[in-house]
């Protein structure tokens, strides 16, 4: 079975349907969370998810449109996109992504937006946190988003030790030694340096992981920001990547 493992969509529906139609055939698809916040296609991107086999998890964008999270937390963008959201959603996306768990087992993987740990706010940046959430979950390999920065962390058959091995676009993974934590990175929002839109395939049976990476018309996003009037920053990091 081939999964599509994708995170962050951040209402960016060119960038999801640039990922789906580069992504070639999948029969299932892992969602680990943020479908809306930021972008401008809040309930397409719910819509269009919701047209393919998949399972998905909350995030804190979720959380927030849906009046789960005190937006405090928010910087001045994130808090002015997640008003806009909460007031775009339709009744369907609202109750779709009301249900959703932030973490979940599924077929042997832990998936969780952003960590085992703390499923919707720890940020798995570098070794240390990843070192400490192993002892997070009891599954071989945990999925996780929330970064927007495709990764993986590999700790040793031994148990010691947490090494992050840098994304390798197009190649194989393989993930059958030792322990892991995958991050596909973000399709909507990407925050690496790279404005490509970034998404995982994973080989069920043979546990093989492949980052990718795929061009999507960000100005058509950009355009679509600026007709709703959303803050310069927001549509500007787009085509900067980050
Ligand atoms: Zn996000």
């Amino acid at each position: 079975m081939r999964y599509l493992v994708i995170s962050d969509l951040h209402a960016n529906l060119a960038a999801f349907d640039a990922v789906l139609e580069d992504a070639g055939h999948f029969d299932f698809i892992w969602c680990l969370g943020d479908v809306i916040g930021y972008g401008p296609d809040p309930n397409a991107c719910v819509t269009r998810l919701r047209e393919f086999p998949h399972i998905g998890l909350s995030g804190n964008h979720d959380w927030a449109a849906l009046g789960k999270l005190d937006l405090r937390g928010f910087n001045t963008e994130a808090r002015i996109s997640a008003e806009w959201t909460a007031q775009q959603l339709d009744p369907a996306a609202r109750a779709y992504l009301q249900a959703l768990p932030p973490s979940r087992i599924e077929a042997g993987y832990t998936l969780a937006h952003g960590s085992p740990r703390q499923p919707i706010w720890e940020y798995i940046l570098d070794p240390a946190t990843a070192e400490m959430n192993f002892a997070a979950f009891a599954t071989v390999i945990c999925l996780v988003g929330h970064t927007h920065i495709p990764a993986t962390y590999f700790r040793p058959d031994n148990g010691l030790g947490c090494e992050p091995r840098s994304p390798q676009w197009n190649l194989p993974t393989h993930l059958n030694s030792g322990r892991w934590i995958c991050n596909p990175g973000s399709v909507g929002q990407p925050r690496d340096g790279n404005p490509d839109a970034s998404y995982a395939l994973l080989d069920l049976e043979d546990h093989v992981w492949e980052f990718r990476r795929v061009k999507y018309p960000i100005q058509e996003t950009q355009r679509r920001m600026r007709k709703h009037g959303f803050p310069a920053r927001l549509i500007e990091r787009l085509a900067q990547g980050h």
